[in-house]
C-alpha cells in the first residue's frame, strides 16, 4: 500500500511552496498540517462534501479528507438548487466542509457545516494503510448531454491516471502549474490539485482564469498551464499586441488542454504568435485521462494524441466489430480499459451495466478515427456531433473547425436536424465575429464546401449572441433547440 501522497506523507520536501491562491500559500509542511486537522474531524465519516470554491480551504479540504480515507463528493458553488438537491439526494454526504465565509443556498445549509481552517494544525497525516480499491471520490459528471451521473473513483484510480501522466508530461516535483479551472470537476481537481501535490511540485491557483494572471504567472516562474479551450481561445484572441502574453507562453514547458475539443484555428494561432503548439489530452469523469499527446512526442491540431500508459484502448464500429484500420478516416466508438476507471455511477446499476460491454470495456460514447501512427483523433460524442446526412456519417467537429475559419464567425457549433430528403441536414449555430453583419449561409456553405466536401456543408444557418456552455466552456449541444 501507497500514499496517494508521498510528498505529504512520507517528510517530503517540507518547505517547499505546494499550494498559491492569490496572495495565500502553503507549504509542504503547512499543507500537512492543515490537512491533518480535517483528516482528525472527518476520520471514520461516510461521504463528505466539500463546497468547492477556487480557494485554498478546498485543496486543504479534499487532501485531508482524501489522507483521512474518506471518500469527497466535491460540490460545484454555482449549481442551482435543483442540481445541489439532485447530488446531495444522490451522494447523502454526512457533512460539508468550507471556507469559513462561504454561504450556502437552502439545500447545502441542511447538512453539518465544517469550517477549514488552512493554518490549522493537526497531527501528520498518513494515508499508507488505505486500500486502494476505496472510494476517493464522487465526481459528477459534466451534465452535457443529460442530468449528471455521480462515478465513483477509486484511489487507484487517481494514482494510475496522475503517475500515467507524469510519464506522459514528463511531470515531476519541479513543475508549477498556472491553474484557473473550477475544482469540482475532474480537470481542475485531479489534475489541477491533486496531480502536482503527488508530483510534489506546486500550484498558483488565479482565481479566476485570465490571460493577464497566465501571463503574470508563466513569467515569473511557472512551467506549465492547464486550460479549456475557451481558455485558449482567450489567449489566441489576446495575442495580438501582447508581447508579454507571447513571451510567457513561448517560455512554458507545456501547455496542455482538455475537457472538449481545442478548436484547430485557435492551436494554430499559438503555435504561430508563440512557436508553442499545445498539447490535447482526452478524458472523461468515469475514466480520468486516456490519452495525451506526450511531452517528447509531436503535437498535432485536432488529435488528442496516444493512449497513456497502462490504458487499453479500442475502436468499435457501430456493427459491433473492432476496428483494426488506423487509416485517420474509419470511425469506431472509443472504449477503454485500465486501472484508471471509476467503478460504478452511484445508485445507478442500470447505468453502470449499460456502460460496460460483456467482456468489461468501457464505452465511452465518443467516436473517433485513428491515424496510421496511432494518435487518436475524435470526431465527437455519438449522440450529439455524428450527423447521418445524404448517406454518409458526418462529424461536426471539423465543420466546426471548417466554420471557425471563416474571419466573420467567432464561436460555431453544428447539429443535425431532420430533413425528409437528407434523413439529417446540417445545422450550423453561429456567433458573429464583429458588429458588421454575419456572413450568409450561402458564404458559409460556400466556405465549408471549398474546404471539406460540398455534402459537409450547411444547409441551414442560426446566429446566437453566444453559444450556450456550461461551467467548463463546453458547448451544451441538448440545449440548442430548433429555431
Ligand atoms: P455528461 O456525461 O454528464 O453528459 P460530459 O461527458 O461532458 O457530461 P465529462 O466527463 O466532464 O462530462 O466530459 C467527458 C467528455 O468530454 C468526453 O466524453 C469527451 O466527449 C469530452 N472531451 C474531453 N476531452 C476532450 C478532448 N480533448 N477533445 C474532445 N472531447 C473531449
Ligand atoms: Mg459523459
Amino acid at each position: 500500500m501507497s500514499s496517494l501522497f508521498p510528498a505529504l506523507t512520507g517528510g517530503g520536501p517540507g518547505e517547499r511552496a505546494a499550494l498559491r491562491f492569490g496572495d495565500r500559500s502553503l507549504t509542504y509542511a503547512q499543507l500537512a498540517s492543515a490537512a491533518g486537522a480535517v483528516g482528525e474531524r472527518v476520520r471514520g465519516s461516510g461521504r463528505v462534501a466539500v463546497w468547492a470554491t477556487p480557494a485554498l480551504e478546498t485543496a486543504v479540504a479534499v487532501v485531508g479528507a482524501l489522507l483521512a480515507g474518506v471518500t469527497v463528493v466535491p460540490l460545484n458553488p454555482r449549481s442551482g438548487e435543483k442540481e445541489l438537491r439532485h447530488i446531495l439526494g444522490d451522494s447523502a454526504p454526512e457533512l460539508v466542509l468550507a471556507a469559513p465565509g462561504d454561504t450556502f443556498p437552502g439545500p447545502v445549509q441542511a447538512l453539518t457545516r465544517v469550517d477549514v481552517d488552512p493554518g490549522a494544525t493537526g497531527p501528520g497525516p498518513d494515508d499508507r494503510a488505505v486500500d486502494e480499491t476505496a472510494p476517493a471520490l464522487v465526481v459528477y459528471t459534466s451534465g452535457t448531454t443529460g442530468p449528471p451521473k455521480g462515478a465513483v473513483i477509486p484511489r487507484r484510480a487517481v494514482a494510475a491516471t496522475l503517475d500515467a501522466l507524469a510519464d506522459a508530461w514528463r511531470w515531476t516535483g519541479d513543475d508549477v502549474l498556472v491553474h484557473g479551472l473550477p475544482l469540482f470537476h475532474v480537470h481542475g481537481l485531479v489534475l489541477g490539485i491533486l496531480g502536482p501535490l503527488r508530483r510534489g511540485g506546486s500550484v498558483r491557483h488565479l482565481g479566476r482564469f485570465s490571460t493577464e494572471g497566465v501571463a503574470r504567472e508563466l513569467g515569473s516562474g511557472a512551467t506549465m498551464l492547464f486550460g479549456v479551450p475557451t481558455m485558449y481561445h482567450r489567449i489566441a484572441e489576446s495575442l495580438p499586441g501582447r508581447p508579454e502574453l507571447v513571451e510567457a507562453l513561448a517560455g512554458a514547458r507545456l501547455l496542455v488542454s482538455g475537457s472538449a475539443a481545442l478548436p484547430v484555428h485557435d492551436h494554430e494561432r499559438i503555435a504561430a504568435a508563440t512557436g508553442r503548439r499545445v498539447v490535447e489530452r482526452y478524458g472523461m469523469t468515469e475514466t480520468l485521462m486516456n490519452t495525451s499527446v506526450r511531452a517528447d512526442g509531436e503535437p498535432r491540431a485536432g488529435t488528442v494524441g496516444v493512449p497513456l500508459p497502462g490504458v487499453e484502448l479500442r475502436h468499435v464500429a457501430e456493427d459491433g466489430t473492432p476496428v483494426t484500420d488506423f487509416d485517420g478516416e474509419t470511425v469506431g466508438e472509443i472504449q477503454v480499459r485500465g486501472a484508471n476507471l471509476f467503478t460504478e455511477y452511484l445508485n445507478r446499476p442500470d447505468a453502470t451495466a449499460a456502460s460496460f460491454t460483456a467482456d468489461g470495456w468501457f464505452r465511452t460514447g465518443d467516436v473517433a478515427v485513428r491515424d496510421p501512427d496511432g494518435y487518436v483523433r475524435i470526431v465527437g460524442r455519438k449522440a450529439t456531433d455524428l450527423i447521418k446526412s445524404g448517406g454518409y456519417k458526418i462529424g461536426a467537429g471539423e465543420i466546426e473547425n471548417a466554420l471557425l475559419e471563416h474571419p466573420g464567425v467567432r464561436e460555431a457549433a453544428v447539429t443535425g436536424e431532420p430533413d425528409p430528403d437528407l434523413g439529417e441536414r446540417i445545422v450550423a449555430w453561429v456567433v458573429a465575429a464583429g458588429p458588421q453583419d454575419p456572413p450568409s449561409l450561402e458564404d458559409l456553405a460556400g466556405h465549408v464546401a471549398r474546404r471539406l466536401a460540398p455534402h459537409k456543408r450547411p444547409r441551414v444557418v442560426r446566429y446566437l449572441d453566444a453559444l450556450p456552455r456550461n461551467d467548463m466552456g463546453k458547448v451544451m449541444k441538448r440545449s440548442l433547440g430548433h429555431g
